[in-house]
């Protein structure tokens, strides 16, 4: 499977670090065996189950990935990139035809489809309304500890973090909820997270995302098969 990280401005490199670090952890899970080093020689047999990482920077990076990892940052930074490098169109079509997402802060306004204040949207994938800069410009950076979903407990980092204001759909699920705001959704084959799960040394988030990546990519598989 291979995972691209869009790597224009923002945390990207903690996305990575996270992404490598869950998938030595569910080295056993994916593959059958336990050892956590050397991954790469031992898996070279198994495409599917082998985990490649590729930054996003051009057009020619989207070709081959499976999934995306949209970073935190600055989002009108990130999205005047995406539209002069002419990726805002290509990634929305992939995303609308059903590749995975995961999106923190800075990536989660940049699927959303309103963002209050503001005329247009970016990639607009993701039936929310968002409010930026929600907690105030200066004490905007806290950590705090809620549910995400099933995960239990995580660690919640935000930084001039947004929150998701109203859900356009009613089949947005709402994961996570702090101080009466929601902070963590899922749309179809998005995820979009107000706070930083890549900041964290908790790597739940980071390992549900690469499960959900690899069994969309055994669908796809097993879809092309029967086709
Ligand atoms: N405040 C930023 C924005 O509006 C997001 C902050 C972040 O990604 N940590 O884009």
């Amino acid at each position: 499977m291979i995972i691209g990280v869009l790597a224009l401005q923002g945390a990207f490199i903690e996305h990575i670090n996270s992404l490598r670090e869950s998938y030595k952890a569910l080295s056993f899970e994916f593959n059958g065996h336990k050892e956590t080093t050397n991954l790469d020689s031992k898996l070279e047999t198994n495409n599917l189950t082998k985990l490649q990482i590729v930054e996003i920077r051009q057009l020619k990076d989207l070709e081959k990935i499976d999934a995306l990892v949209l970073p935190g940052g600055e989002s009108t930074v990130q999205g005047k990139l995406l539209k002069e490098l002419g990726l805002l169109k290509p990634i929305k079509e992939r995303i609308e035809s059903g590749m995975p997402v995961l999106a923190t802060c800075a990536g989660l306004i940049l699927l959303a489809k309103e963002i209050e204040n503001e005329k247009d949207c970016h990639l607009g994938t993701f039936p929310i309304k968002v409010v930026r800069n929600a907690y105030g410009r200066q004490l905007g950076s806290f950590v705090t500890t809620a549910n995400v979903g099933a995960i239990k407990d995580f660690p919640l980092c935000f930084i001039r973090a947004p929150y998701v204001k109203e859900c356009l759909s009613k089949d947005v699920e709402v994961l996570s909820v702090v101080d009466d705001k929601i902070v963590g959704v899922k749309y179809k084959n998005q995820i979009g997270l107000a706070f930083h799960p890549e900041m964290t040394t908790d790597k739940r988030i980071h390992e549900e995302f690469l499960k959900l990546v690899l069994e969309n990519c055994k669908n796809r598989t097993s879809n092309k098969l029967a086709s």
